[in-house]
């Protein structure tokens, strides 16, 4: 039984003590796919993981349950979906009804669903997917939307506490698609006759139509009324929710009220924060409707660090994910929690439990018994620049190091994700590319002649240097030769990489390689 320091084993606790002995504890999550699922919604789903494994750590049976909203009404169309005037001609139909503009799949829903589904599946997240679209018209609802409209006195009553104008006589706690038009939003004048016949107008097409409740597909609940209702049918345990939904009169506070209508409970609840973007510059602005998906965060960071940075935080702290200079620090930080996590490296008994926890917590498939290779982040950005980007040739550097199957793993993702992150993210003056040739770089005369003189000491002592005694011995004849120092890096830099600056030299010169460096030199 693992230690209660994380959260989501303090939350998995919470639930046991508050639920009791259950043969099984119902997780649920669920997003609307209105539009790309952007990883904003990913917070949610692995804070539903990531107590799932708290509930699992403490020999708990859990089914996690992941409601796709695709019987919702497509409001808007997003402005990064191509065919826009296609796609506008669906508003107010169900998401599953508006088709895939891309053309790969059965719906516009079905295109983001098995999009995300198939991001959740790289980050070690598996759910039970429930498509609401195929079970509001399987009628398995049927009973959840009787009890609606039986309710709908008290549901208004709970829902006017929270307005300021009351909802009218005529409002209904139901909606309906059209049958002839197939739109929701000009439905007015709905009557139940309190047994199974259900009439409306719609105002978009002319239609009057009357609905059999027993048979009808096209009867759907509001979402303030869908979220109890199916929070009963499912038997939910536990729910988390964001900032938006938690608020004082949000959807949480009258579904809590609501769903003991139909005779449950509401779900044990966690609201979390906002998560933000830093550093992924204009060509993700929200306003181009370019959203940041788990996807272009795995284009940065190794499976395990996508998981290992949402596990870092409480779940009311917000946090960016940074696409900037701190992804090295980042990796630093991981990599640092890593080896205390194997105990490779010290520290307090506190902090290596919790950083034991988060690191199992992070883990795709079952923490390795050995403790991988870290090809640090910052190094490895050098040596593939070295190699002009070539993956498998900046392999070659780190042979020795790469003894099993997820070592090899570690370097090929990790190196992925920092050449991805040098084309599009890196500051320029983090690039360089190694001459090909030699520049004969033009300077002055003792500048030159420390040149001559370093090029030398490289030629004869070559094997015998590492990083330390090459940087003793780079300063030695730079002072022989009374060379300011910043005037001998610039000529050495301008040498090699026809830049003013650049990585370390020392290290730089010594992967760089010898018959290279002394033909640029
Ligand atoms: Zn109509």
């Amino acid at each position: 039984m693992s230690a209660n320091i994380h959260w989501a084993d303090i939350t998995a606790d919470r639930i046991i003590k508050q639920l009791g002995e259950k043969d099984v504890y119902t997780l649920a999550s669920g997003i609307t796919p209105s539009g790309v699922v952007h990883f904003g919604n990913f917070r949610e789903v692995i804070t539903v993981d990531l107590v799932a494994r708290g509930l699992r750590a403490k020999g708990k049976k859990v089914r996690f349950i992941f409601s796709w909203d695709d019987y919702d009404t497509f409001r808007k169309v997003p402005a990064n979906m191509p065919k826009q005037d296609e796609l506008a001609k669906y508003m107010f139909q169900p998401i599953v009804d508006t088709p895939d503009p891309f053309g790969e799949h059965e719906s516009y829903a079905a295109h983001h669903e098995r999009s995300f589904e198939a991001q959740l599946e790289k980050v070690g997240i598996e759910v039970e997917p429930l498509y609401q679209a195929v079970k509001y018209r399987a009628g398995e609802y049927r009973k959840g939307i009787r009890t609606t409209l039986e309710k709908r006195d008290e549901i208004a009553a709970i829902l006017n506490e929270h307005r300021t104008s009351p909802l009218g006589e005529d409002w209904m706690p139901v909606s309906v698609y059209c049958e002839k038009c197939n739109t929701d939003h000009e439905i007015k004048n709905i009557k139940w006759d309190g047994k199974s016949a259900l009439s409306y107008e719609c105002n978009n097409c002319q239609n009057k139509g009357q609905l059999d409740l027993e048979t009808t597909e096209r009867v759907k609940l509001p979402w303030r009324m869908d979220w109890p209702m199916r929070w009963a049918h499912e038997q939910v345990d536990f729910e988390p929710g964001g900032k938006d939904h938690s608020s004082q009169g949000g959807s949480y506070t009258t579904a809590k009220e609501i769903v003991k209508l139909y005779d449950w409970r509401s779900p044990i609840y966690l609201q979390y924060d906002f998560v933000s973007i830093k550093g992924a510059g204009g060509k993700m602005s929200s306003s181009k409707g370019n959203l940041i998906t788990v996807n272009d965060i795995l284009k940065v960071y190794e499976p395990e660090m996508v998981r290992w940075i949402f596990a870092s935080y409480k779940t009311n702290v917000d946090f960016a994910v940074s696409f900037d200079l701190d992804v090295i620090k980042t990796y630093e930080d991981f990599d640092r929690q890593e080896r205390q996590a194997y105990g490779v490296e010290a520290a307090n008994e506190k902090k290596a439990a919790m950083a034991k926890r988060v690191y199992e917590l992070s883990q795709i498939s079952t923490m390795p018994s050995e403790m991988p290779f870290q090809p640090a982040f910052r190094h490895l950005t050098n040596i593939l620049q070295i190699h002009d980007g070539d993956i498998k040739a900046a392999r070659s550097f780190y042979d020795s190091d790469i003894k099993n199957e997820r070592d090899e793993r570690r370097f090929n993702e990790r190196a992925a994700c920092a050449k991805h992150w040098l084309e599009n993210y890196a500051p320029e003056d983090f690039k360089f590319s190694v001459n090909s040739s030699n520049i004969n770089y033009e300077c002055e005369s003792n500048t030159k002649s420390f040149l001559t003189a370093f090029k030398q000491v490289l030629e004869k002592d070559w094997a015998s240097f590492d990083d330390k005694s090459l940087h003793e011995k780079m300063y030695e004849v730079i002072h022989e030769h009374e060379v300011e120092p910043p005037v001998a890096f610039k000529a050495l830099y301008q040498s090699l990489i026809s830049q003013d600056r650049g990585p370390k030299l020392a290290s730089f010169i010594l992967t760089v390689g010898k018959d290279r460096v002394i033909q640029l030199l």
